[in-house]
């Protein structure tokens, strides 16, 4: 009889909790995405410079530097902040390479009637000069970025001075910082996610950006142009070979399971991927 009770009474509170009316969730934050331009590259000896395998002919190659706004609701996140602006104007030339800048990224909020001080966050796929240059701008920002990267900015001799100099404010206690050990769901929603992506550098992250149109994946460096997705195309200037590609494979994976368009960083080609700026995705 008590078995048939309790029975009796599981069956009503399975019934009385389908039939309840339920929570209701709430909206999904609206996310937009923003090219903005973060640099010009020609790189003077393409195979060298590239490739640990002698993969591509020598000659020069052009490469670009791209840095991506995000509107999550009404807030607003950075992901890489390029070249320094420095270069607007001026430009730089050594045996390696030639750098320039066209607009600064102050310059190009400032079309979209957005003021510095609005950036609540910023992400950086890793330590690399071209990543951090322009940082400095928004020193409210909280900094997220991997804690081996940052670890090795903070050392007393930091691979990178001038990206070191970029990021001084956060490196020396004047800004907020997450260091990052793992990937990490920016606003806990799932809609942006840094990925962790070891090897280019120890704490490379790459970007997830979910889109009501579709997710996007930001590449940061696992990759710098199209063919070294079909070659594993490795740089020489790579910290760990074996995570680089274990990173590559991660980020295919993820790319072929959710379907995502894919965008290499500094690939002239991916630009047309996204709408013109100061068009956004949706
Ligand atoms: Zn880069």
């Amino acid at each position: 009889m008590l078995k048939r009770m309790i029975g009796a009474a599981a069956a009503w509170m399975m019934l009385a909790a389908a039939q309840a009316p339920q929570p209701t969730a709430a909206p999904a934050a609206e996310v937009s995405l923003w090219r903005l331009d973060c640099g010009e590259f020609v790189i003077n000896q393409y195979g060298a410079f590239f490739s640990d395998t002698y993969q591509y002919p020598s000659g020069p190659k052009d490469v670009v530097g791209s840095c991506y706004l995000i509107r999550h609701g009404d807030r607003y996140m950075l992901w890489d902040t390029g070249l320094t602006d420095a270069l607007v104007g001026s430009g730089f030339s050594n045996a390696q390479q030639t750098l320039r800048l066209r607009r600064s990224l102050v310059d190009q909020l400032r079309e979209l009637d957005i003021r510095p001080e609005q950036i609540e966050l910023i992400g950086i796929s890793h330590w690399h000069f071209d990543h951090t240059g322009q940082a400095r701008h928004f020193p409210q920002a909280r900094l997220m970025m991997g804690a081996g990267d940052l670890e090795l900015l903070r050392s007393p001799n930091p691979p990178d001075r001038d990206s070191a100099e970029a990021l001084a404010h956060w490196l020396t206690g004047g800004g907020q910082v997450e260091a990052l050990t793992r990937d990490h769901d920016v606003f806990g929603d799932g809609r942006v996610v840094l990925l962790r992506m070891p090897g280019h550098t120890p704490g490379h992250h790459a970007l997830l950006v979910r889109l009501a149109s579709g997710p996007v994946l930001l590449t940061g460096d696992v990759y710098h142009f199209t063919e070294q997705v079909e070659n594993r195309g490795v740089p020489p200037f790579n910290h760990d070979r074996a995570d680089s590609l274990a990173s590559m494979d991660r980020f295919d994976r993820i790319a072929r399971n959710l379907g995502a368009r894919v965008i290499i960083q500094h690939e002239p080609a991916d630009i047309g991927k996204l709408p013109p700026f100061p068009e956004a995705a949706r």
